[in-house]
């Protein structure tokens, strides 16, 4: 499906460009991130456009939650037991770049606070 709403991760999601997949269920992709700002760095998304964490609607609670249930179980998978970091940026105050939201898991080395 084309719409207005489509980004790069809309192609990603189709294969229509490629991507280091980690995990995929019936609602949700998992990919290395192209410009990682850790050893670990994976883009965590709906398949559903939703823009921004600001357009999301009490219709997408359940989405929601299995997005970070979904972040939970890659860190887990690359084995970031000494913890990680779980980040959306919204908007551009936020730093978002791809308006498909997304949820970064960060990992392999230590976090600093605050981010910047
Ligand atoms: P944002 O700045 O919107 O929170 O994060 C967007 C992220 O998507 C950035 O970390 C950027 O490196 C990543 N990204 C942008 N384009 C691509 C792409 O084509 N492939 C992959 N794997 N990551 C991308």
């Amino acid at each position: 499906m084309t719409n207005g709403s489509e980004t790069v991760f809309s192609k990603i999601i189709r294969r229509e460009i490629p991507a280091t997949i980690v995990y995929e269920d019936d609602l949700a992709l998992a990919f290395r991130d192209i410009n990682p700002q850790a050893p670990v760095h994976i883009l965590v998304i709906p398949k559903q456009v939703i823009p921004t964490i600001a357009d999301a609607t009490a219709a997408d609670q359940s989405l929601l939650g299995h997005l970070l249930l979904v972040a939970a179980k890659v860190a887990k998978q690359e084995n970031l037991d000494q913890g990680y970091r779980l980040v959306i940026n919204c908007g551009p105050q936020g730093g978002q770049t791809v308006y498909h939201l997304h949820i970064h898991v960060l990992g392999g080395r230590s976090m600093h606070w605050p981010p910047g």
